[in-house]
């Protein structure tokens, strides 16, 4: 099995939490994009420092605290 390189992150969402408003794709679209019901998809790991900064974004916007980064490299 092979491990995401140490230092990468992955931006990830509480499905419950999330009540699809947008906030975060508005401030953050280089790394959170919408679905057709305004729900983000926030796939991939970020390892870029540009893209590092728009997650923090996203989860600092967020107002129902559904969003959070973690290692990429940490089990889901
Ligand atoms: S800002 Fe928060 S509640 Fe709104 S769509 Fe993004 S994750 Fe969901």
């Amino acid at each position: 099995m092979s491990r995401a390189p140490a230092g990468r992150l992955r931006l990830r969402v509480d499905p419950v939490a999330c009540e699809g408003i947008g906030l975060c794709a508005h401030v953050a679209d280089r790394v959170v994009a919408l679905d057709r019901w305004g729900y983000p998809i926030v796939d991939g790991d970020l390892d870029a420092g540009a893209a590092v900064r728009a997650a923090r974004r996203a989860v600092r916007a967020c107002p129902r605290r559904a969003l959070w980064l973690e290692p990429a490299d940490q089990r889901r």
